[in-house]
């Protein structure tokens, strides 16, 4: 694997929302996801009468908006088919079943272990790994992200900001909304550091 500057873990929607800022910045990345579809809570996991309840103008991803047919409450068959069109217009190609944890015994400068043992440098991650109370108990040095529930450490508008290169989306709590707002800013933070 080639040195990247910028990875990206988790391919949900706030990984998804990371990964194209980190395209419209030019700002080379790579995106570690451990099932072998992109957003598998959304196409593997969850029932099919699921809607997303808050209204589509709220609910888009950064940089496309949803179709103009599509209802006010898109139902999951449709969210399914803007997130795949999202991946294809920001050329989003994440590298599956690469699981991040619980290789990372701690994050240690600037490495990150995978489960093969291998070492990957980085200068910046981005967390996109899903709200899990337990992610504080493996992500050790992300002490400053997250509190002891696992949720961003700082509030709104910072809460996706720690120290050392160290970045999470969507853990605090804020839906599609919060994350697209995460992602922006993230990638706005990294390229005004390059
Ligand atoms: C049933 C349900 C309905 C929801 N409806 C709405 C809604 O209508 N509106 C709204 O705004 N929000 C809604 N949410 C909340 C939230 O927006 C969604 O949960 C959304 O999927 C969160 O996206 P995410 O990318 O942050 O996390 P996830 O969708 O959980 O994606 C995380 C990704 O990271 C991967 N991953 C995790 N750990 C690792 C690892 N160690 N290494 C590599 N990959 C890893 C996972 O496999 C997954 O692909 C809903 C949540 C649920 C559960």
């Amino acid at each position: 694997m080639q040195e990247t500057p910028v990875i990206v873990v988790g391919a949900g929607p706030s990984g998804l929302a990371t990964a194209a800022c980190l395209n419209i910045q030019s700002i080379p990345y790579i995106l570690l996801e451990r099932e072998d579809r992109f957003a598998s809570l959304w196409t593997k996991y969850s029932y099919d009468c699921l809607h997303i309840h808050l209204p589509k103008q709220i609910s888009t991803l950064p940089h496309m908006p949803f179709p103009a047919n599509f209802p006010t409450y898109v139902p999951k068959d449709q969210f399914v088919q803007y997130l795949q069109s999202y991946v294809s217009q920001f050329n989003i190609t994440p590298l599956y079943r690469r699981c991040v944890l619980p290789a990372i015994s701690s994050i240690r400068g600037n490495e990150v272990l995978f489960e093969n043992g291998k070492a990957h440098s980085f200068d910046t991650i981005v967390f996109c790994t899903g709200f899990r109370p337990s992610t504080n108990k493996w992500l050790k040095g992300g002490d400053h992200l997250l509190n002891e529930k696992g949720i961003a450490k700082n509030n709104f508008p910072n809460n996706w900001k720690g120290k050392n290169g160290l970045y999470c989306t969507g853990l605090s709590r804020t839906g599609f909304k919060g994350a697209s707002f995460d992602a922006q800013s993230i990638a706005s933070d990294i390229k005004s550091l390059l």
